[in-house]
C-alpha cells in the first residue's frame, strides 16, 4: 500500500477543522495547526512529507497572509502549495491571497468534492512540475541539462533568426586534481561559481548548461561572444573563478554561420576547439577554424589508415645506441617506431602516437614493436652477434591493460630470450596521472626479470615523486632537462645531484639528446653512466645498427682505444673572453679536451668535481678581477689534490701580467697574442715535467 501524502489545515475555528477534516482524512493523513505560528512549526518539522497546506486567512497570533510572506520566503518550504479558504465570493481577498503567494483557493462553506478535486489536482501539477524540473535542470549549478540545452537552443535560434549567435564550452583546466586536493565539496563549489558566472555574464538572450562534470557550455549573441574574447585576450593566462585557485578557465568557441546544423554539432566544434588549447599555458580562448578542421581530417585519415599500416609492414623498427661513459662502448640501443607510408612517405612518431594514445591502438603499436624488437635480438643471435638489450617503450595508455606483463613473458617464451635483454621504458608523465597503479605495474615487471627505465625524467614536476617511490632500474634524463641544465653555471646546475641520488637508490643514469662533445664530456665528469644522442649516433635501421655492433665486436677493448674522443686530455680554460675562448676551443679540438669557463667560481666548482689526474693544465687570464685569481690562486695551491695540475696565466701585455704571475707563483705566463702553437707547447712542457714527477 502506498502511503497516504500529508495535508496541513491551518484553522483558528474548531468546526471549520473538523469539517476539513472530515472531507480530507479518508484520502489524506491530516495534520493541524490553530495559527499560522504552530503551523510554520510543524511545516518545518515534517517539510518533505507535506504535500500541501490548506489555510485560513483571518487568525489570531498570525494571519494567513502573513503566514504566506513568511513560508514564500524561506527555500526548504517556499515551494509547499497553499490553497486559501476564503469566506464567500470574497473577490478581494481572494486576490490578495493570490499576490501573496497562495496557488489556489476554495471558498466557505466548503463545497467536499470541489475541495477534494483542487486539492488533487494542485498536488499532481506540483509533483509533475517537480520531475520536469529534475529532468531539465542539473541539479548542482540549476543549468539545463545537455538534451534540454539543444532544445532550448533550437527554439531561441528559431525565434530571432536574424541574430548571429556562438556556442561557447568553457573548460576548468587541472579541475580533476583540484577536487583531489581540495576535496568534492570545494570542487562542487567551484562549479557553482562557474555557472553563476556564465549566468551573469553571456546576457539576457543566452541559454546556457552543464553539459558534462566540469563542462559548460553556451549559447551567446555574438555580441556576447565578442566581448568575451576580449576580456579574454586581455587577461592572458590569468583567467580565475577566484583569486586562489589554481584552475585557469579557457574557452573553445563556435561560430554559427548555419543555423540549420544539428546544435549537437555545434557544441562539438566548440569542444574540439577548446581541447586544441588544453595544456597550453599562453592560450585561454580559440575559436573553431579551418586549422582545427584539416588537423581533424588529417586524424581521421590517420586512423583510418592505421591497422593496414601493421598488416602491410609500412612501421618499421629503428635502434638508437646508447654507449657507456666508462669505456665508450656500445651497451643498449632504444627501439623507435617509424611510418613509413606509401603516399605520406616517411613519418616521424610525433606525428601519430599522440593519436594512438587517444584512440588506443598505441597498445597494438606497442606489441608490434617489443615483438619487433625480440625478432632483432634472436636476428643478432643466429648471425653469432653478441646480444644487447633493447630498450621499447611502453604508453602510458598500456599500462591499464591487465595482461600487459603477461603479454611481454610470452614474448621472451616464444623467441627464448632472458628477460634482461629486453627492457621496459615508461614516461614519467604516466607517474602523474595514475601513480598507484605505474608502481604496481613497475613492480610485476621488475618481478618477471625486466629492468625499468623511467624515460623523459625532468620533463614534468613530479620528478622526484616518482623517482622516490618506485623502485626502477634506469632513470632517463629528459633531453630538454639536460640542455636547460648544461647552460647554467657549473654552480647552479642539478644534474650532478640528480645523478648521484639516482646512484645512491641504485639506479642507472642515461642521458637523453646528447648532441655535442661538450655535453657528453660534461656528463661523464658528473658521473652519468651511459648517453644516447644525436652526437654518437641517431636512430637507424635494423641493418646498420647490426654493421655497427659487427664493428664493435671486432674492435679493440677500450683500455687501447681512443674512441668519441673523450681520451683527450682535459684542459680547463678561465677567461671572460668569448672571443679568445672560442679561438682555444677551436684550435686545440683534436689535442686537448677544452673546458671553458667566463668566471672563476665556476671553474673551481668543476675542477673539485674531477678526479687526480683528470687535468692536464689549467690556462686563467690576468684579466680576471683580481679578488677572484686570488681566490682561484689560493685554491689551487691550498688543496693537495690540485698540486699536480700545471697553471698557466696569459695576459694581454706582458708586463702587467709578470707582477701578477710573479705574485701568484704561477707555473708559465704567456702573451695572450702569441701564437696558440707556442701555448700548446708550453702546456706540453709542463705536462712533462709532472709526468716525470711521477
Ligand atoms: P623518447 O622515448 O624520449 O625517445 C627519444 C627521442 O629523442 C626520439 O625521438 C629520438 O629520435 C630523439 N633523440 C635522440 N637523440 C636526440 C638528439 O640528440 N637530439 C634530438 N633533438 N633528439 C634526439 P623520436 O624517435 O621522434 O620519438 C619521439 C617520442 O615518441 C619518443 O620519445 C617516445 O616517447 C615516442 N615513441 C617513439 N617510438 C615509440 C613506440 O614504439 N611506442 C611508444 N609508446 N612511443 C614511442
Ligand atoms: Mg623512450
Ligand atoms: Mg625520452
Amino acid at each position: 500500500m502506498t502511503q497516504q501524502k500529508k495535508l496541513l489545515i491551518v484553522e483558528d475555528n474548531d468546526i471549520n477543522r473538523e469539517i476539513l477534516r472530515e472531507i480530507l482524512s479518508d484520502r489524506y493523513e491530516v495534520l493541524e495547526a490553530e495559527n499560522g505560528q504552530v503551523a510554520i512549526d510543524i511545516l518545518k518539522k515534517n517539510k518533505a512529507e507535506i504535500a500541501l497546506v490548506l489555510l485560513d486567512i483571518m487568525m489570531p497570533v498570525m494571519n494567513g497572509y502573513e503566514f504566506l510572506d513568511k513560508t514564500r520566503e524561506e527555500e526548504d518550504i517556499s515551494s509547499i502549495p497553499v490553497i486559501v479558504t476564503t469566506q464567500g465570493d470574497d473577490e478581494a481577498s481572494e486576490v490578495e491571497a493570490l499576490a501573496h503567494g497562495a496557488t489556489d483557493f476554495v471558498s466557505k462553506p466548503y463545497k467536499p468534492r470541489v475541495i477534494l478535486h483542487r486539492v488533487a489536482n494542485l498536488i499532481k501539477l506540483v509533483e509533475t512540475a517537480a520531475l520536469v524540473k529534475q529532468f531539465q535542470f542539473d541539479s548542482l549549478t540549476g543549468l539545463y541539462k545537455k538534451e534540454f540545452f539543444y532544445q532550448k537552443a533550437r527554439e531561441t535560434m528559431g525565434n530571432n533568426p536574424n541574430q548571429k549567435y556562438a556556442i561557447l564550452c568553457t573548460n576548468l583546466e587541472n579541475f580533476k586534481l583540484y577536487n583531489e586536493a581540495f576535496g568534492r565539496k570545494k570542487g562542487d563549489l567551484l562549479l557553482k561559481k562557474m555557472a553563476d558566472l556564465l549566468l551573469r555574464r553571456s546576457g539576457e538572450n543566452s541559454v546556457c548548461c552543464r553539459y558534462s562534470a566540469d563542462r559548460f557550455l553556451c549559447l551567446v549573441d555574438e555580441e556576447h561572444e565578442l566581448e568575451t574574447r576580449q576580456y579574454f585576450a586581455k587577461n592572458k593566462n590569468a583567467v580565475r573563478l577566484d583569486s586562489l585557485d589554481n584552475v585557469p578557465l579557457k574557452i573553445g568557441a563556435y561560430l554559427i554561420t548555419n543555423q540549420g546544423m544539428p546544435v549537437s554539432q555545434m557544441c562539438d566544434r566548440a569542444l574540439i576547439a577548446v581541447k586544441a588549447i588544453k595544456g597550453l599555458y599562453d592560450q585561454n580562448y580559440r575559436i573553431y577554424d579551418d586549422e582545427i578542421r584539416q588537423k581533424i581530417v588529417r586524424e581521421k585519415s590517420i586512423s583510418d589508415a592505421m591497422e593496414a599500416a601493421i598488416k602491410e609492414k609500412q612501421f618499421q623498427v629503428y635502434l638508437q645506441p646508447q654507449y657507456s661513459l666508462k669505456d665508450d662502448r656500445m651497451v643498449g640501443a632504444e627501439a623507435l617506431i617509424r611510418w613509413i607510408h606509401p603516399e605520406w612517405g616517411f613519418m616521424r612518431p610525433d606525428e601519430f602516437i599522440p593519436l594512438f594514445e587517444k584512440n588506443g591502438f598505441i597498445s597494438q603499436l606497442d606489441m608490434y614493436v617489443a615483438r619487433s624488437a625480440c625478432e632483432i635480438l634472436s636476428g643478432l643471435r643466429k648471425k653469432g652477434l653478441p646480444l644487447i638489450p633493447i630498450s621499447v617503450n611502453v604508453s602510458r595508455a598500456d599500462i591499464y591493460a591487465h595482461d600487459l606483463v603477461e603479454k611481454f613473458g610470452e614474448l621472451l617464451k616464444e623467441f627464448d630470450l632472458d628477460p634482461e635483454y629486453l627492457r621496459i621504458e615508461i614516461t614519467e608523465t604516466a607517474y602523474t596521472d595514475d601513480s598507484e597503479k605505474i608502481i604496481q605495474v613497475v613492480d610485476s615487471f621488475r618481478k618477471e626479470g625486466f629492468a625499468v627505465e623511467l624515460d623523459d625524467f625532468g620533463s614534468g614536476y613530479s620528478s622526484l615523486n616518482a623517482v622516490g617511490q618506485m623502485a626502477l632500474d634506469v632513470v632517463k634524463l629528459d633531453m630538454h632537462f639536460v640542455w636547460n641544465e648544461m647552460e647554467k653555471p657549473v654552480e647552479k646546475c642539478m644534474l650532478g645531484a640528480v645523478i648521484s641520488m639516482a646512484h645512491r637508490m641504485d639506479m642507472h643514469v642515461i642521458a637523453e639528446g646528447i648532441e655535442t662533445r661538450d655535453q657528453m664530456n660534461r656528463l661523464r665528469f658528473l658521473g652519468c653512466d651511459c648517453v644516447q644522442g644525436y652526437f654518437l649516433a641517431k636512430p637507424m635501421p635494423v641493418a646498420d645498427f647490426e654493421k655497427l655492433l659487427k664493428k664493435q665486436s671486432s674492435q679493440k677493448p677500450a683500455s687501447e682505444r681512443q674512441t668519441l674522443g673523450n681520451r683527450l686530455p682535459t684542459v680547463v680554460v678561465i677567461d671572460s673572453d668569448q672571443e679568445y675562448l672560442e679561438k682555444i676551443r677551436n684550435y686545440f679540438a683534436e689535442i686537448y679536451h677544452i673546458i671553458t669557463f667566463d668566471n672563476v667560481h665556476a671553474g673551481l666548482e668543476f675542477i673539485s668535481q674531477t678526479h687526480e689526474g683528470e687535468i692536464h693544465a689549467t690556462i686563467t687570464s690576468v684579466a680576471l678581477p683580481k679578488e677572484d685569481l686570488d681566490v682561484f690562486f689560493k685554491s689551487m695551491k691550498e688543496n693537495p689534490r690540485y698540486w699536480r695540475i700545471p697553471i698557466l696565466t696569459t695576459s694581454p701585455c706582458i708586463q702587467t701580467g709578470k707582477n701578477i704571475h710573479i705574485s701568484h707563483q704561477a707555473d708559465d705566463l704567456i702573451c695572450a697574442n702569441f701564437p696558440l702553437k707556442e701555448l700548446h707547447r708550453r702546456i706540453e712542457r709542463f705536462a712533462d715535467i709532472v709526468a716525470f714527477q711521477n
